[in-house]
């Protein structure tokens, strides 16, 4: 690794670690890039790993800014800065072309190990990379620009001009982001929000007939179009049920709300609309049809489309099978997955540490990006693009310390 003082180092080798290292490389600065894991990229690959890299979202910085809860303002700087579109030119220039999916959702053509070994491969051949593997951070030296490491069994220090932090969150901890670094930051007297299940499952306590149901339907699917609301707002994308509850973009599009009203008093009830495509006065007119001596579930099935899976959450939330409340449902969710289970995390350094372009307020030239600084984003392409946007900004400015 050589004693000699780097000029920057930069700590953690996911999406946002590898963008800042790029910026400075192309710009002509020396970076060394260490990571406790030998290789690069691990969650990069998981991201990827079904259904396609969805590395983006299309929209305009104002747009897309909305979805960056309580810090609309400052990634819509971020997203001018770095948008979308320059996302989309930088996985061209890894070779993929990107194409607009589902609800605006920006997929790369190309795999995530590709993208990734085309990332890569750009490194190796210039002189002025290196990458340490296996080289764990543990904390700030007695120094400013000292940096304490293990590797294998050895304690060593890495003195450098500038350091970038972009250690992720605590979510999927076998990809190597274990969230450990913040008891080294918090050590340093920088405050960090406790590391919390974001974009996750939530848990409802289904009675023991529902858990039947749900286990019996296993193979024939149990991905629902239904929407939910929360505090107001409502989902948008699939919901899974499961064993513990319920799964899926559609959960985790109002995830960050869930987790408020459960931080307010433990549980949060969530409305359910079992028939979305239909309007209240198209309900209220097929319910006009009278019900006879039909059985519930049959008139339900004939009048409504309601049958299966969803016609048994129907009788779970409305044991009185009042069906003018299809739409109209509540369910009470008790908690959320534990981290290691979530796509991303909550919670990271504070903002209120950083300045503007990322730089720690308290210790001048060290920088925090990507997932470990405090926002969150739901599913959708928005996390990896304020990965890339926050790598962006501080990078920029190495840049313009450095010229
Ligand atoms: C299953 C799954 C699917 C996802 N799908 C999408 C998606 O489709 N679209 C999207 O936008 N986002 C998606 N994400 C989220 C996205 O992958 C992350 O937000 C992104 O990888 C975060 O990038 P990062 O560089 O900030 O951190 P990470 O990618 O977490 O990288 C952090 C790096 O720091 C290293 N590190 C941690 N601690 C230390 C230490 N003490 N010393 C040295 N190194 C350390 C880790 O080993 C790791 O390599 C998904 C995530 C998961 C888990």
């Amino acid at each position: 690794m050589g004693k000699e003082k780097k000029r920057v180092l930069i700590v953690g080798a996911g999406p946002a670690g590898l963008f800042c290292a790029y910026r400075l490389v192309e710009a002509g600065i020396p970076v060394l890039l260490a990571d406790r894991m030998r290789e690069a990229g691990r969650k990069f690959l998981l991201a990827g790993a079904s259904g396609g890299l969805n590395c983006t979202h299309a929209g305009t910085p104002a747009e897309l800014s909305e979805k960056y809860y309580g810090n609309e303002a400052l990634f819509q700087g971020l997203l001018e800065d770095f948008s979308p579109a320059d996302l989309v030119n930088w996985y061209k220039t890894m070779g993929s072309d990107t194409f607009v999916g589902n609800g605006g959702k920006i997929f790369a053509k190309l795999g995530a190990p590709e993208i990734l070994k085309r990332w890569l491969k750009q490194f190796e051949s210039s002189p002025l990379f290196s990458f340490q593997g296996g080289c764990e951070f543990t904390g700030f030296g007695e120094r400013q620009g000292q940096f304490k490491f293990r590797h294998g069994n050895q304690e060593l220090e890495i003195e450098a001009e500038y350091a970038v932090f972009a250690l992720g969150g605590g979510s999927r901890p076998e990809t190597g982001s274990n969230g450990a670094w913040t008891d080294a930051f918090q050590a340093a007297g920088i405050q960090v929000a406790p590391l919390r299940s974001a974009n996750c499952g939530v848990e409802v306590q289904w009675s023991p007939h529902m858990l039947k149901r749900i286990a019996s339907a296993h193979g024939s699917g149990t991905s629902l179009n239904i929407a939910l609301t929360c505090s107001g707002r409502a989902s948008t994308g699939e919901v899974v049920l499961t064993g513990y509850g319920l799964e899926g973009s559609g959960v985790y599009s109002i995830g960050y709300y869930i987790r408020q009203e459960l931080a307010k008093s433990g549980s949060c009830k969530v409305g359910v609309d079992l028939l979305p495509g239909l309007t209240p006065e198209q309900l209220a007119r097929r319910l006009s049809r009278p019900k006879g001596k039909e059985s519930l579930s049959n008139y339900a099935r004939k009048a409504l489309g309601l049958a299966g899976l969803p016609f048994v959450l129907f009788k779970e939330l409305e044991p009185a099978g009042d069906l003018s409340k299809v739409k109209n449902l509540s369910l009470s969710v008790t908690g959320c997955r534990p981290l290691e289970e979530a796509i991303s995390s909550a919670g990271g350094v504070c903002l209120s540490e950083l300045d503007d372009n990322f730089m720690l307020k308290t210790r001048p030239g060290c920088f925090v990006i990507g997932e470990m600084a405090d926002w969150e984003a739901p599913t959708g392409g928005y996390l990896l693009q304020g990965c890339f946007s926050t790598a962006f900004r501080a990078s920029e400015k190495i840049i313009d310390l450095l010229s």
